[in-house]
């Protein structure tokens, strides 16, 4: 490289997307997608872009709390060198602890900016290869007749896997998958989460009575920081035990693989705090003998573009949930991952490949840095 380039400016929109419907789990009801995009500028003319899909519930961040914070780690980056990714998310979470899906928007610009200067796509860029994989779609929680209605019409649209939202009593929970199962039939695998609504006797007599019914796994069924009794959990059920909500970092990771509490990961940009930390964590999942998945909170095609990158990228990434902007009103990406039904294919453009487009970027309300 002649000159290394340098941050010259970051841009910070606040978008607002409506839900399709309000989408309800165990913990909380999401009504609207709240991001942020970041966009990194540099000195070259290349900018990259990230996404920030703050989960209040979740990862205790709403867009008022990112929209602070952006500012902060803005200042942070200014003038300096943006393809040393490994100093600047040392400078970000350093200077930042939690936050992680407003660092993790910073992060995927990095990588989108890495990828634009190197003239590579992102899933080369991360020293992998090019696959077209599949997500399931997911079912909020509601009555049992109306979730298994939704199945038979992800069923009918041509999805492979039907996640289905479950945590709350016994009977219902219950309830659910019988419906769902009848209406699908048997071939269809059914992936569960529960979002930490059960406790530990509630979460072993629901899976007990689910283990005839073909559950491919069991995302979160109680508390995110009840780590041994997930473990008893695991070790009292043959429905394979996935970590989500007590999995941010690699730091969990390494206790969760260490404890035995569960058979799979499930990564997501927004908790990991970005693709540098979801890396570590993959790493980690492996050495353990642990698969992944990477899933996704409610972005746009833009967030899970990028996730879809690392998920191409990493053969031991075996399960994809990245269906969030399918609940949205509004599609404002141009390029990026096509979804055919739940069928991923990912751009040869280099970085993410995805960008916002300009008309919308104009309605939202915009900071800059610099
Ligand atoms: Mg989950």
């Amino acid at each position: 490289m002649k000159q290394a380039p340098k941050i010259t400016s970051v841009d910070i929109y606040k978008s607002y997307i409506e839900l399709k419907e309000p989408f309800r789990i165990a913990i909380m009801e999401i009504r609207s997608a709240q991001s942020l995009f970041i966009r990194i500028n540099t000195d070259t003319g290349l900018y990259g872009t990230g996404e920030a899909n703050p989960t209040w519930g979740i990862t205790g961040e709403t867009q008022a709390i990112s929209l602070a914070g952006a500012s902060d780690l803005a200042k942070i980056i200014l003038r300096k060198h943006p393809l040393d990714i490994e100093t600047r998310i040392r400078e970000l979470s350093g200077f930042l602890v939690h936050n992680s899906t407003l660092r993790s928007g910073f992060d995927m610009a990095l990588y989108d900016l890495l990828g634009k200067v190197s003239g590579l796509p992102l899933y080369a860029v991360l020293g992998g290869g090019k696959r077209s994989f599949w997500t399931d779609n997911t079912i909020g929680i509601s009555e049992p007749d109306d979730m298994a209605t939704k199945a038979v019409a992800y069923k009918n649209q041509g999805f492979k896997a039907i996640k289905v939202k479950l945590g709350e009593t016994t009977d219902r929970d219950i309830e659910r998958i019988r419906k769902i199962r009848k209406a699908i039939g048997e071939k269809l695998p059914i992936r569960i989460d529960a979002n930490q609504g059960w406790d530990y006797q509630t979460a072993v007599n629901v899976l007990k009575a689910l283990e005839p019914m073909r559950i491919e796994y069991c995302e979160q069924p109680i508390a995110r920081w009840d780590y041994e009794n997930m473990r008893r959990i695991r070790q009292n059920t043959s429905i394979a035990i996935m970590a989500d909500e007590s999995l941010f970092d690699h730091h969990d990771a390494f206790k969760l693989a260490t404890m035995g509490c569960c058979d799979y990961f499930n990564i997501k940009l927004a908790k990991a705090g970005g693709i540098h930390t979801a890396l570590k964590i993959n790493a980690i999942a492996e050495g353990a003998g642990i698969h992944c998945m990477v899933g996704c909170m409610m972005e746009t095609r833009l967030g899970l573009t990028a996730a879809a990158h690392l998920v191409s990228s990493r053969p031991n990434i075996c399960y994809a949930d990245l269906d969030g902007h399918m609940a949205l009103k509004e599609d404002p990406v141009i390029g990026g991952a096509e979804y055919n039904a739940g069928e991923i294919n990912l751009p040869d453009t280099p970085g993410h490949g995805a960008d916002i487009d300009g008309a919308f970027l104009k309605r939202c309300e915009r900071m800059t840095v610099k």
